[in-house]
């Protein structure tokens, strides 16, 4: 995939960043539900988006997951990942923000939201940094300031993540062990 190119108006509404909460389904989904005979729930998820997950919070950046619904899943996701704030069965999402403030000490300015429907508006008008994947809600225009050129599932928060560490100037440091430096 293409490197984010950091738009120079959002560098800085990104660079106080200390916490970046998810939604679930249509974010680090596609936002389809697979449930089978058995009632049993699984969802696709896209492995370079849990290690862009990965690299940020090495970067230090504190990882939350927020969803409305509630699945075993979302729980074996969160812990390969190695993010621990997970919220699940959310009807109110702005007081599980709320909650996650208080928990984690983080103002506004300091939180990046990423979502794709309505229920997630009233999150995104408050979070310093409010974002949406290419596929989100049109509905969401007026409140989000950067919606992601991939969609929902499909590297969406990959390109966040990277975006994030390009404009906080940690890319480099926490890639070097890829991307070597070039041979002179
Ligand atoms: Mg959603």
């Amino acid at each position: 995939m293409e490197p984010a190119a950091v738009p120079a108006e959002l560098i800085s509404r990104i660079r106080p960043l200390k916490g970046l909460i998810l939604d679930v389904d249509g974010v680090l989904t596609d936002g389809r539900v697979i449930i089978d005979d058995a009632g049993r729930e699984s969802k696709h998820f896209d492995v370079r988006d849990g290690h862009g997950l990965k690299l940020l919070q090495r970067t230090g950046i504190r990882v939350a997951l927020l969803t409305g619904r509630v699945s075993r899943v979302v729980e074996h996701r969160a812990r390969e990942l190695g993010i621990d704030l997970v919220f699940q069965r959310i009807r109110d999402k702005l007081a599980a923000y709320e909650r996650i403030r208080e928990l984690t000490g983080f103002r506004d300015g300091e939180i990046c939201y990423i979502g794709d429907d309505l229920v997630d508006v009233p999150v995104l008008a408050r979070a310093g940094f409010a974002v949406t994947v290419a596929d989100g809600s049109a509905h969401l225009a007026p409140y989000v300031h950067w919606r992601s050129a991939y969609p929902g599932g499909h590297g969406a928060v990959r390109e966040l993540c990277e975006l994030i560490m390009a404009a906080q100037g940690t890319w480099t440091d926490v890639t070097s062990r890829y991307l070597p430096r070039p041979r002179p």
